[in-house]
Formats: structure tokens, C-alpha cells, sequence
């Protein structure tokens, strides 16, 4: 279990913060509004009124002890760049904050920011890339435009062989695993036959992995 602070609770922030707790993990919530608070002081582990640009009231929260810090403030581009100067200035290291415009990225890049959080962006990605291939399920940016991609293989594919799948592209394309009922497969060996509803979890390059694309149809 680990312990992390959000700063800032509206939809972003006590989103993230209930899926933390979901998780299992411990969770102060902080917001300067005490609706805000009020809404979800019995769902965390701790929830605080405080305005995150005050630096003694930041100070006070003890933030070194959690393993992260986010900041969730929306739009007020003002309070949150205040915010991420007092809490680098309070020396805290893993540091999340959510941006809502280019220029607000590029001050929280210069000031050592270790994560920019872009939402929306990110969102309107994953789901126009879910779109264009709707037989991957779910997949993760491991950077260096390497994707980790889930796919459930479609009764087309019953009894193919995964090296057959995977032809012309062994170098690029690695299988991670395989999710079969509630079993999880791995290594997977180059013969493996795949059956209807098997879940393959590959890595590779996005035009390795788009190139898969008309044959898992
Ligand atoms: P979202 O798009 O995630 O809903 P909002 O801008 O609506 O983003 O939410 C930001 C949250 O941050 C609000 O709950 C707001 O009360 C809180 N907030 C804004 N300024 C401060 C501040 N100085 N200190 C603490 N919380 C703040």
C-alpha cells in the first residue's frame, strides 16, 4: 500500500483519488472549496480545506511522507504553478501535475516537473486510436514509440499459430503473454494455438503492431 496526496478535487482529482483508494492505496485529498471536500471526506483516507498556494498551510500537510503528490488543479494556471513552486521549494520528488494548456506544460517543464498530466489529450488519443483498431482493447505508451497493446483474438483466429500471426515481424513484435480464462500464460512459446477470446498482450513499435492490424480482422 502506498500513501499519495491530490491536490485539488474536482472531476480530474476525485477521480483519481477514489480509483486510488480502489486500488487499495491511502489518500489525501486536499481542496482550498469545502464542498468539494465535504462530497468526499468519508470516501478518503484524509481530506483537508487548505489553499495549495499558501506555502505554510502546504508545509503543514507533512507532503514528503506520501510516495507521490498530484496536482489536480484545473484551470487556475495561477494556483498551480504557485502550488508546484512551494512543494519543489518543500523539496517533494514525485511530483504529478495535470496541465490544462501548452504554455502551463512548458512552465511545469522548466520547473522539473517529473510528470505533466494532459488529459483530455491523452483521451481524445486513445479513443480515436481505439477507433481505427477496434480489436485492440487496451494499450499503454511505454515511449520511444514502443506500445504495450491487449487484443482478444476473434473467432477468425481460432486455432491460428502465433508464430503464423506474428510472420515478418519476430524482431519487432514480442509476446508479452497471454491471458486464457482466468489463466496467464507465460513465456509463450512460438507454436502456441490460439483460441477464440485469448487475450494476447504484445509489445512492439506502433507500425510493427499497425502492420498486425489486417490480420487480426
Ligand atoms: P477538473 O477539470 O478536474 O474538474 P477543476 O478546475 O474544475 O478541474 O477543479 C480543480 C479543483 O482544484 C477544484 O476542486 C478547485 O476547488 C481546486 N482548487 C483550485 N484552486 C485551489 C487552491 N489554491 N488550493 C486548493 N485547491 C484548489
Amino acid at each position: 500500500m502506498a500513501q499519495f496526496a491530490v491536490i485539488g478535487l474536482g472531476r480530474f482529482g476525485s477521480t483519481a483519488s477514489l480509483e486510488l483508494i480502489r486500488l487499495g492505496h491511502q489518500v489525501l485529498g486536499v481542496d482550498s472549496e469545502p464542498k468539494f471536500i465535504n462530497r468526499l471526506a468519508d470516501k478518503l483516507s484524509y481530506a483537508v480545506i487548505a489553499d495549495a498556494t499558501d506555502e505554510q498551510a502546504l508545509a503543514e500537510l507533512d507532503l514528503l511522507r506520501y510516495d507521490a503528490v498530484l496536482v489536480a488543479i484545473g484551470e487556475d494556471l495561477e494556483a498551480s504553478i504557485l502550488c508546484v513552486l512551494h512543494l519543489k521549494n518543500l523539496g517533494v520528488q514525485q511530483l504529478w501535475v495535470k496541465a490544462s494548456s501548452k504554455p502551463h506544460h512548458t512552465i511545469l517543464s522548466r520547473l522539473g516537473v517529473s510528470r505533466i498530466i494532459h488529459p483530455e489529450e491523452e483521451m481524445g488519443i486513445k479513443v480515436a486510436q481505439a477507433l481505427n483498431y477496434p480489436m485492440i482493447n487496451q494499450y499503454l505508451s511505454l515511449g520511444h514509440n514502443h506500445y504495450l497493446v491487449e487484443i482478444l483474438v476473434n473467432n477468425h483466429l481460432e486455432g491460428t499459430v502465433l508464430s503464423t500471426l506474428l510472420k515478418d515481424t519476430k524482431q519487432d513484435v514480442k509476446t508479452v503473454l497471454v491471458k486464457r480464462h482466468s489463466k496467464l500464460l507465460s513465456p509463450v512459446p512460438d507454436d502456441f494455438i490460439l483460441e477464440t477470446n485469448d487475450c494476447l498482450i504484445l509489445a512492439g513499435t506502433l507500425s510493427m503492431l499497425e502492420s498486425l492490424a489486417p490480420r487480426l480482422v
